[in-house]
């Protein structure tokens, strides 16, 4: 679509892009961001400070220098300084996002037009748009004070979102905050909340976005998130969602209702390595906090197609030595092979301490059929035929991945909006079985089994491969996501 890059020219269109500061959100907005920049804008696109230095760290003093018309910038989180390669605190975040970064925010926005007008070859511009990952509901304050146009990219579920987004109903009808810390497991946490518009009548509040799971009705989380479905909800001029419309369907008609103009375009990780010219100047930009190790895809090979179970928590998952174990014991004691992919910060000691060996008896049982690593390219470990079922925590891109790659899924949910995707995945879209939280190696052992060879792995892998064959024709070149991605260019972002 020439018509758009030249139109993007002639307006002299310059996108603020600002992912929340974490893996599973800026791995999408660049997925976005270099979209837009082949459509002909130029971007900007925001880090905060800690992820910047990281990455520069793990990946080279040149990872971060862009290409024309597209470059990189840092911006304080309000939070001390954090030189560690480690998930910094989601709590402490979000605090310091919601309560501190408007005014920063709208700084760098002054700071880039100035850069423009001193610009004396006339090629920097102005800015003209923000989008803003939805957990950074100051990107759309920012951009309706300063008149600019303003997009709210939510990376997660849009199951996820309509349960966030209830939160205020919940807390309206007395089902938060729960009245004891007893509510965690006296069976309360199974009632039922049939006031979602086309949500299932018997969704529980355990599969709601875990936040409910709390007795303090000023419970940050709870209360940053009914903050930003409101603030997406009235101040966004369109949505852009991380998602395809087949697999949302029966969610549509509810969101439209609730939010600005929707626009699907997802799984990102497919539309921009379909769309994306193969000569661009950004394909080798890469933001993985953490160095990939290429060992697991070598191990993969020649080994029989789905042999394998892949196992991995994301990049913000973190358990107890005990539920550690519980995985280990009845990944071992399954039979199949196994890559597991171990995060130095996976396992949390009491003492906080985050040092964690396996016992050797464990090492032994595990030994000739596991590999394990400590990050990998999960997009091509999924797409690997060897690899039979991913255990996985649930969220949002790990689902879309292995739904694109046609790998069914056993579930551990861990906070924010997995279990609602867990819930998804188990009884909406019959592609996952799900793990209880106090695991239990039998129980590991026996899904384990199930899911790879027993008959509901048979029925999930087939449910999988129609979801897949429809996320591939979505983001296939010039397919339905990236004919939204236009229509958001056209109808929000130039207008
Ligand atoms: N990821 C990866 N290698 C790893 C672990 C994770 O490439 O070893 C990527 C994964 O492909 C996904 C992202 O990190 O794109 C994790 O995002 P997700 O939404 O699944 O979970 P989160 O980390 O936000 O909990």
């Amino acid at each position: 679509m020439g018509s758009l890059a030249a139109a993007a020219s002639e307006r002299r269109a310059h996108a603020v892009l600002v992912p929340y500061p974490a893996q599973g959100h800026v791995t999408p907005t660049l997925k976005l961001a270099v979209l837009l920049h082949a459509r002909g804008l130029h971007v900007t696109f925001v880090n905060n400070e800690s992820n910047h230095l990281r990455l520069l760290r793990t990946r080279g003093a040149r990872a971060l220098d862009g290409a024309a018309g597209f470059r990189f910038v840092a911006m304080d989180d309000g939070l001390p300084p954090c030189d560690a390669d480690v998930t910094q605190d989601n709590w402490a975040l979000c605090h310091s996002i919601w309560k501190t970064c408007l005014p920063r925010f709208k700084k760098l926005i002054a700071g880039l037009d100035a850069d423009a007008d001193a610009d004396v070859s006339g090629f920097s511009r102005r800015v003209t748009c923000v989008v803003a990952d939805s957990n950074m509901a100051f990107g759309l304050r920012a951009a309706r004070e300063l008149g600019l146009r303003c997009v709210t990219f939510w990376t997660a579920s849009i199951c996820g979102l309509l349960g966030y987004y209830h939160y205020q109903h919940l807390l309206d009808r007395g089902l938060f905050p729960l009245k004891s810390e007893a509510d965690l497991s006296n069976g309360y946490l199974d009632t039922t909340v049939d006031l979602i518009p086309s949500m299932p009548t018997d969704l529980r509040l355990r599969d709601l976005p875990s936040y409910v799971r709390n007795t303090d009705r000023d419970d940050i989380m709870y209360n940053f998130f009914i903050d930003v479905t409101t603030t997406m909800s009235t101040l966004a001029d369109a949505m852009v969602v991380n998602t395809f419309d087949e697999l949302d369907t029966p969610l549509m008609d509810a969101t439209t209702a609730l939010f600005p103009p929707i626009y699907n375009v997802g799984p990102l990780h497919l539309t921009a390595r379909n769309n994306l010219p193969a000569d661009s100047p950004t394909a080798g930009i890469v933001l993985n906090l953490w160095k990939e190790q290429e060992e697991p895809l070598r191990w993969l090979d020649g080994r029989p197609p789905r042999s394998v179970v892949y196992v991995n928590f994301g990049s913000t998952t973190v358990m107890s030595k005990e539920h550690m174990l519980e995985f280990a014991w009845g990944l071992a004691n399954s039979g199949y092979a196994f890559v597991w992919n171990v995060r130095s910060d996976l396992v949390k000691g009491d003492d906080g301490s985050d040092a964690f060996q396996l016992p050797p008896e464990l090492t032994t049982a595990m030994e000739a059929r596991s590999m394990l690593s400590t990050w990998c390219p999960q997009v091509k470990v999924l797409e690997h035929e060897a690899v039979g079922v991913f255990l996985t925590h649930s969220g949002w891109n790990s689902t879309l991945e292995s739904i694109s790659a046609g790998v069914p899924m056993v579930c551990w949910p861990f906070f924010g909006e997995q279990p609602t995707n867990c819930r998804y995945k188990c009884t909406e879209w019959g592609i996952g079985m799900e793990i209880p939280g106090d695991v239990h190696r039998g129980e590991v052992e026996a899904l384990i089994r199930e899911a790879m060879d027993g008959e509901k792995g048979k029925e999930m892998r087939r449910r999988v491969a129609e979801l897949r064959k429809s996320a591939l024709i979505s983001a296939q070149c010039g397919g339905r996501s990236m004919q939204n991605l236009d229509k958001l260019i056209d109808q929000v972002l130039l207008a």
